[in-house]
């Protein structure tokens, strides 16, 4: 390992851009000598992202529920800045990520849905241009966009969605074999990066989770987490969708008809060896028992299955939180912590029983937002909250911004710096455009697209489907009656419809949706769930 300042500006680098990596990371080392400093002192980026992980199930944002408590994802919040109104542009795990890494909505970087898209990794992307101006890269994880990393030094990715426990995976190209619990093996394979890191340059590393992605396997260390403990259900768990259109009627995401019986593990999952088997059975088969035993029908079987699903998605939230904290832990014994940003993001947002739902894909609340909690010392103020519209179009021009790298000209966000320094600009988005597409794999949901501000959304189903829905949150905010047409909101109709006309134009979303994109003759291939 080079621990000499001087060897800084040998880029590890072997692709076309070593070279300008180098030259780049030389001119800062002498910029920084001459100036007494260390060699480069630039932030390294650690970047937490989990998969699905709802805000509700994040007690740094207070959920009236109280799910869960996660002390060391909080301790981000804490020690850093809140961001209560993260959307993504397309909440669905692969054109989220597809989002992240370009800055680009999915018209742009050509990623719309999970079952027949392939990432063009030769695009700009923001852990390209980091590598290039002589940052580290590495991706841990959940990758999920189908084509090789490209713009990473080290990469270690699940195959697909991966698995729960022993996930195969692939090292820099190559398979390799696990034996374990995949929150575990993703946090030690990060650890393991940093320790073997060039410690004289700045690094990115990306630790992307499975959990809480469906399947919500929880830890064997977890399974008895909560004790018993019986949830709250939602106002909304037996949303009768009165009040909205064909869209919220006919989707198939429901506790009551969608989960099956290996969601609510009267199946046993099949990634388990024997001895995790004989634990995870020890758990589950007399609960089981019981559940058989009591032959619950109708409601009460629908708050069996949320209780049982609440108590295994959040279970997986549990690993997440100890991976979260021994990264924190690393940080601060390896004296990086200083100098060192942290994200704890998810690819979007998650139903957890609002409107009977699980899965998102929706422009509503629990599906558009994702959490965002970001900490950087001498630069956040510990414990605040930001309401400002922020998006994940904008995390790799925050990066990049931080890094001192100007964003690519094509990229759509804007860089949070300002807002990470407590200053909003003041012409910070009022408005934010948003675009589902995948139909009707996996869950039914129509694609819609829309436009979204502090207080109302106008959202339009424009696929098997033509209408439009107007919510206005501060009269109804789980967002149960579409007030579309309604006389006094004729003004905020006129309004809005004129904002998503300018931001259709502005972000050169086209007329017409590629072919291919949606459609009725489904991809049968049944890889990925999102
Ligand atoms: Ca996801």
């Amino acid at each position: 390992m080079r621990r000499t300042p001087t060897l800084a500006c040998q880029s590890r680098n072997s692709g076309p851009q070593g070279g300008l990596a180098a030259a780049s990371t030389l001119a800062l080392t002498l910029a920084a000598t001459s100036a007494g400093l260390a060699a480069d002192s630039r932030p390294n980026i650690l970047f937490i992202y989990s998969d699905d992980h709802a805000y509700q199930a994040i007690s740094a944002y207070n959920d009236p529920r109280h799910l869960i408590d996660t002390p060391n994802i909080d301790r981000i919040a804490r020690e850093g800045v809140r961001f209560d109104r993260c959307l993504v542009t397309n909440s669905l795990c692969g054109p989220a990520r597809a989002a992240l890494m370009t800055g680009k909505y999915s018209h742009l970087n050509g990623f719309y849905n999970n079952t027949n898209n392939r990432f063009d990794g030769s695009q700009v992307t923001f852990p390209k241009m980091l590598q290039k101006a002589g940052y580290q890269t590495a991706v841990v994880g959940k990758w999920h966009l189908e084509s090789e990393p490209t713009g990473f030094d080290y990469w270690k990715i699940l195959i697909g969605q991966g698995i729960y426990y022993n996930p195969p995976m692939i090292l820099n190209g190559a398979p390799v074999g696990t034996h374990g619990y995949v929150t575990d093996i993703i946090a030690d394979s990060a650890i393991d990066w940093l320790d073997h890191r060039d410690p004289s340059r700045p690094f990115l590393l990306m630790c992307h989770n499975k959990a809480p992605h469906r399947g919500w396997e929880p830890a064997l260390r977890d399974l008895d987490w909560d004790k018993g403990r019986v949830y709250e259900a939602p106002e909304t768990l037996f949303d009768d969708y009165s009040g909205r259109g064909e869209a919220e009627h006919s989707q198939d995401m429901m506790i009551s008809r969608t989960m099956t019986a290996l969601d609510v593990k009267l199946t046993v999952p099949g990634d388990l060896n024997p001895e995790q088997r004989r634990a995870w059975d020890a758990y589950y088969q007399p609960r089981n028992k019981a559940f058989y035993e009591a032959n619950l029908s109708g409601q009460n079987l629908v708050r069996w299955k949320y209780q049982r699903y609440l108590h295994d998605y959040l279970g997986t939230v549990r690993a997440v939180d100890d991976s979260v904290g021994r990264l924190l832990k690393y940080l601060d014994e390896h004296g990086l912590a200083k100098n060192t940003i942290v994200v704890y993001s998810s690819d979007q947002g998650f139903f957890l029983g609002e409107h009977g739902w699980f899965d998102k894909r929706w422009i509503f609340e629990e599906s558009l937002r994702a959490p965002l909690l970001v900490r950087w010392p001498g630069v956040t103020t510990p414990g605040t909250s930001e309401k400002a519209i922020v998006s994940n179009l904008d995390f790799g021009e925050t990066f990049l911004d931080a890094a001192g790298v100007s964003p690519d000209s094509a990229m759509q966000g804007r860089s949070l710096v300002p807002l990470l320094k407590g200053q909003a600009p003041a012409d910070w988005r009022k408005a934010f455009y948003y675009h589902y597409y995948e139909y009707p794999a996996w869950h039914r949901v129509l694609p819609h697209y829309g436009v979204v501000t502090d207080r109302y959304k106008l959202v339009h189903f424009y696929y098997n489907a033509d209408y439009w829905e107007l919510f206005d949150l501060k009269q109804d905010p789980h967002e149960l009656q579409s007030v579309y047409g309604r006389s006094g909101y004729a003004e905020v109709q006129k309004e809005l419809s004129a904002e998503l006309a300018r931001l259709r134009k502005e972000l050169k979303e086209p007329d017409r949706d590629p072919p291919g994109v949606t459609g009725d003759q489904w991809f049968f291939q049944h890889g990925d769930s999102g």
